[in-house]
């Protein structure tokens, strides 16, 4: 390289450096943006459409935007994306991406195929402080929030990353992290993904989001989006849920299901009940009866799973006969119940195995 050209290099990267990725601006914020720069709101809209359903890089390429505007934009903001870490590929096809944030800090997002789609399981914060015993992500501890742009563009890189990114047609927020104690920057971000005029159009019954029982919480998410709820359960007593799950001391079961009740349902909706099985701890038919009997007010289905293990935890998972007993006691009571089986265990990348500890397959 000439040294001027270095220097250009070098300048360019100073200046880069100052600007802002424009993908952490919302909405609101682009168009006050703009306004300051005595620009119609009208074209917020339609700069939203470049970046996400359009998914360009480049302001250059903006091409109903005047030369001078696009100029601006440039000098002002960077379109980045996630610096793909690496991604491990299972055995079954699952794909989990290992990003690195500007921090240095790691998040993964998990890529699952199912028979005619894929799901795309997301992460909303690094580490997680719910302390759940049987989750690998507790053990990080919680680093921080993500922001609304890191949890869009776990969305946007992988879609960019596929072969056919129409057939990502499925959202899940069961990553690293509790999604309901990021809210603002959640929300944000489902804005984006559901939105049909600029944003990536999931319908809503579409994107899920799981929470270890943030109760207080329940109410704002179905007035603020059309996401479906799940609940991670995982015990059917009180005792046996505060020694699993920390967060059940602030809001017992019968509070926890009683904002359940009262979560608006759309269209035939039920809310997704977890329950993850540990051998000899929640996982006989007392346990069972005793589920049946608590989610009887609630409009539900049951998603079993077994229990994915990882170094250090002392649970296991139960005999594939107790979990089939386990679903025959609720299936008797009428009660839709899946068995999750977790996809992407040899990579760690199964429910309760993200941790993002950078160990290449
Ligand atoms: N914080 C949210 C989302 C992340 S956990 C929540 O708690 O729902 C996603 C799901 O994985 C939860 O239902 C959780 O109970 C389950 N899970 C966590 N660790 C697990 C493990 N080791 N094996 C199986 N499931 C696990």
């Amino acid at each position: 390289m000439k040294k001027d050209e270095r220097l250009f290099w070098v300048f360019k990267i100073m200046l880069d450096i100052k600007k802002q990725n424009i993908l952490e601006l919302d909405r609101d914020e682009l168009i006050s943006w703009l306004d300051d720069q005595g620009v119609e709101s009208y074209r917020a809209d339609q700069i939203l459409k470049w970046l996400y359903t359009r998914q360009t890089d480049l302001f250059e390429q903006m091409t109903n935007l005047s030369k001078d505007m696009r100029a601006r934009l440039s000098d002002h903001f960077t379109i980045d994306r996630l610096t793909i870490d690496h991604i491990a590929t299972s055995k079954d096809g699952t794909r989990k991406y290992v990003f690195q944030l500007k921090d240095g800090k790691r998040i993964e997002s998990v890529l699952i195929p199912e028979r005619d789609h894929y799901t795309l399981c997301l992460s909303s914060q690094v580490g997680c402080a719910q302390g759940c015993g049987f989750c690998l992500t507790a053990k990080m501890g919680m680093q921080r929030n993500l922001s609304m742009a890191e949890i869009v563009s776990q969305v946007r890189d992988i879609k960019n990353d596929i072969k056919d990114p129409k057939s990502l047609t499925n959202l899940v927020f069961m990553g690293m992290g509790e999604p309901l104690a990021n809210y603002r920057n959640l929300v944000a971000a489902i804005q984006i993904i559901t939105d049909g005029e600029f944003g990536f159009a999931f319908a809503g019954r579409r994107v899920t989001v799981s929470t270890a029982g943030l109760a207080s919480r329940l109410a704002d998410l179905g007035r603020d989006t059309r996401a479906n709820l799940a609940v991670s359960l995982n015990a059917a007593d009180n005792d046996t849920r505060s020694r699993l799950m920390p967060i059940n001391r602030k809001y017992p079961i019968a509070k926890l299901l009683e904002a359940c009740r009262h979560f608006p349902l759309r269209g035939g909706r039920r809310i997704t009940i977890e329950y993850v099985l540990l051998k000899d701890v929640n996982d006989s038919a007392d346990d069972a009866h005793r589920l049946a009997k608590l989610l009887r007010p609630i409009k539900s289905k049951i998603n079993l799973i077994p229990f994915n293990p990882h170094p250090g935890c002392a649970y296991q998972r139960p005999s594939e006969d107790a979990i089939l007993r386990f679903q025959d006691i609720l299936i008797a009571k009428n009660y839709t119940v899946m068995i999750r089986r977790s996809k992407g265990r040899d990579i760690s990348a199964a429910c309760g195995q993200l941790a993002a500890h950078g160990l290449r397959p």
